[in-house]
């Protein structure tokens, strides 16, 4: 099919927060995401599928148009380069701060400061502008355990509740960006393909706006 649309989705609790808003906009898939092993989901749209991949690969599939739309946390797109994206929508979903945090009342030494994280690219930008010295340790998960185990003074990673820096005696310093979910196109497909994405861009609109996804979220709170 021609002008068939493929939408790059962030498994995992962005997918939960994700699958509401399509609904609301009329993309529902065709088998249970979760309860499948498949990567590549048929909808009720005849022209519409979803890949259902990493976060950090959604960008990646929609800026070379292997995907022509995609959801991806802002932390991704600030990792790995969102801006070659078309980014109309917020979803204001999966909502969190990228921030930088270090052991409760401890001081960054006086020289080079070490800076354990996954996400490496924003780490090197937050300290080059701010003249800091660092060794950038790449790290993919636990990101608290570092400052404890004195791999690194700093960390730079989501903070939610704050709960999981608490209970490893770490605080929150300084916040580096507000997180959400966001809607990516790509730029060539927004040409080619300008009436059906758009349509689909003004649904998820109407439906982040009736505010789908907080109402999701509430009934959940409230059924646990
Ligand atoms: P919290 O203890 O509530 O501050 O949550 C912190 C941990 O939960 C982080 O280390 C992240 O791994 C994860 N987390 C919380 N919110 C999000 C989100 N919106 N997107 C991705 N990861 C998140």
């Amino acid at each position: 099919m021609d002008q068939e649309i493929i939408i790059a989705l962030t498994k995992g609790r962005i997918l939960k927060e994700t699958l509401p808003l399509l609904a609301a906009a009329g993309i529902e898939p065709a088998e249970d995401i979760s309860k499948s092993r498949k990567l590549i989901f048929e909808t009720n749209q005849p022209d519409i599928r979803l890949l259902v991949i990493r976060g950090s690969d959604v960008p990646t599939y929609v800026k070379h148009g292997a995907a022509d739309m995609g959801v991806s946390g802002k932390d991704m797109l600030l990792e790995i380069g969102g801006a070659d994206l078309y980014e109309p929508l917020d979803l204001n979903i999966s909502k969190c701060r990228l921030m930088t945090a270090g052991l409760v009342g401890k001081d960054l030494p006086q020289g080079r400061v070490r800076v354990a994280t996954k996400f490496t690219n924003i780490a090197k930008k937050y300290c080059a502008e701010r003249g800091m010295q660092a060794d950038i340790i790449k790290l993919y998960g636990a990101m608290e355990l570092a400052p404890l185990m004195d791999l690194a003074d700093l960390i730079v990673d989501i903070v939610d509740t704050g709960n999981t820096l608490r209970a490893n005696g770490m605080e929150p310093l300084d916040l580096i960006a507000d997180v959400s979910s966001r809607l990516v196109v790509n730029r060539a497909a927004m040409k080619r393909k300008h009436a059906r994405i758009q349509a689909i861009i003004d649904s998820l609109r109407v439906a982040v706006e009736a505010g789908i996804a907080e109402e999701k979220s509430n009934t959940e709170a409230s059924a646990s």
